[in-house]
């Protein structure tokens, strides 16, 4: 069995395990054992982050995109070598099995060197004058400090594209990790600091999710808001940010439709949702979680579901053969309970799973319910869990007035071998993300991001950079 870590906050370069703000248990969600207690900021302590992240943006900001570039590529680096470390206090604290650890670890140097590279290109332009005497010269500037939260699903994943995206922007950052699974999020940080980052450009703290967001948003030294998490904290973050006139990034909920044409290759259909769906244990906001199948295959595709998803194996994520962890929170169990339970009063049928599994741990069975009413809960509130819901449905017009209804417009999934059906698809769904016939999201060189409640802004691609740059204009008489 892995160990665990002495978690710490990380304010001004100094690691700090005594704050004013007590501790909260670390427990570990496969067997409930307590891995270690977590210091909790107090108000002095995010003051003094503060301090520091407003002086580590005036040495940052003056440090060349080179040089910049330069010691991100240095994190990417020690990332690659201690991946395998990472991993196992995210396997520890957060839950899912190694394998998917790892690859979230090891995907975060991809996207820290992504990141690299785009500190390199913050161009500006120059716009031709009026007057033959007059420049007109665009330029790219980092906002300022930045306050950025986000959640236990994905603990490296979320926390380095906002970490390296304002870094290489040429901001400095405060970051809330995760309470619930810090250990990971820690170690990721001791890689920038390792790597010679300079005091104050990166601060990470823990503490009360609400106390910590409303004390660094209402402060004049935050000048962007990146937020990850649900759609209700989404907006209360956004109505305070706005009320200080702060730039946000919004990455919220989803509740993706995944769209089984009738001309679909119903088999690879059926492995991709399935891997999609208990992936993380279906703690993904992109994860499929409303399964539109048209009638002539729906039957079809429900028994590939079904015996790809029964041979899945559940149990801890240490154990290398674990296919799916346990839910990060114990509370979801009882949510992915009442899920069910509401479907089927509302005339659904468990087609596999439905129930909670073994006495310890916050295991949940993966789950297939069939002919869901859009009335159930399941068919409107993001079940965050391994739930698939199917939907049978007849007409082109009916899968996308479908997936459209709902106020979610994250990720959407369409299978089909037409290429008009595809071109039409990826028009008319109203998501910030639509993958035809594979799962093709989250590359650091991709932009993530949603419409209507799911947010807005993006991480990865070339947008990832943007979110962190202020656009100048300079006129200049007599150049
Ligand atoms: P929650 O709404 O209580 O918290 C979601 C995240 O936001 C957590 O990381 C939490 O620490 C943080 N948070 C909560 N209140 C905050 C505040 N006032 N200021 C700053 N941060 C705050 O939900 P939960 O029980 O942790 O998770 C359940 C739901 O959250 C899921 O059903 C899902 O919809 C959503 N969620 C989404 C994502 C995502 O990647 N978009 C990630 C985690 C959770």
């Amino acid at each position: 069995m892995y160990t665990y870590i002495q978690p710490a906050l990380h304010i001004d370069g100094e690691w700090i395990t005594n704050t004013s703000g007590g501790t909260l248990e670390v427990r570990n969600p496969a067997d409930e054992t307590r891995l270690g207690d977590l210091p909790l900021v107090g108000a002095a302590e995010l003051d003094r982050a503060l301090d520091a992240a407003q002086r580590g943006f005036k040495i940052w900001k003056a440090t060349s995109a080179w040089d910049r570039c330069q010691t991100l590529r240095r994190v990417a680096q020690l990332v690659r070598e201690r991946h395998e470390r990472l991993a196992e206090l995210m396997t520890l604290d957060q839950g899912k099995p190694i394998q998917e650890s790892r690859m979230e670890a090891k995907a975060a140097a991809d996207h820290i060197e992504w990141y690299a590279e785009e500190a390199r290109r913050g161009y500006g332009r120059v716009i031709p004058a009026r007057l033959p005497s007059v420049r007109q010269t665009v330029v790219r500037e980092p906002v300022g400090p930045v306050a950025a939260f986000t959640p236990w699903n994905f603990p490296i994943n979320q926390a380095v594209r906002k970490i390296a995206g304002a870094l290489a922007a040429g901001c400095s950052i405060i970051i809330k990790a995760p309470e619930e699974s810090p250990a990971s999020c820690i170690e990721l940080v001791r890689c920038f600091v390792d790597a010679g980052i300079p005091n104050g450009v990166l601060n990470l703290v823990f503490g009360r999710p609400a106390e910590v967001s409303s004390h660094l948003i209402s402060s004049p030294v935050i000048r962007k808001v990146s937020f990850t998490g649900s759609v209700p904290v989404g907006k209360q973050l956004g109505a305070l940010s706005a009320q200080h006139m702060k730039r946000t990034t919004m990455e919220l909920g989803g509740h993706a439709p995944f769209i089984v044409f009738a001309d679909a290759d119903i088999q690879a259909a059926a492995t991709v949702a399935v891997a999609l769906k208990h992936r993380n244990a279906g703690q993904v906001c992109a994860a499929p979680s409303r399964f539109y199948v048209h009638a002539d295959v729906h039957d079809a595709f429900a028994a590939a579901f079904r015996e790809r998803a029964s041979r899945l194996v559940v149990g801890c994520g240490w154990e290398i053969s674990t296919q799916m962890g346990p839910l990060t929170k114990g509370a979801r169990v009882a949510a992915m309970e009442s899920l069910v339970a509401d479907a089927v009063a509302h005339g659904a049928t468990v087609g596999l799973g439905g129930t909670r599994l073994r006495d310890k741990g916050h295991f949940f069975a993966p789950t297939m319910l069939i002919d869901v009413s859009p009335e159930a809960r399941v068919s409107y509130e993001e079940p965050f869990g391994p739930i698939a819901p199917l939907y049978r449905f007849d007409t082109y017009a009916q899968a996308i007035e479908r997936s459209n209804a709902l106020e979610f417009g994250l990720a959407a999934y369409v299978f089909t071998l037409s290429h008009k059906t595809a071109v039409d698809c990826a028009a008319d769904l109203e998501s910030g993300m639509v993958s035809i016939n594979h799962f093709g999201l989250a590359l650091p060189e991709t932009p993530f991001g949603g419409v209507k409640d799911s947010g807005h802004g993006s991480e990865g691609g070339t947008e990832g950079l943007e979110a962190y740059l202020t656009t100048k204009f300079v006129s200049e008489l007599g150049a």
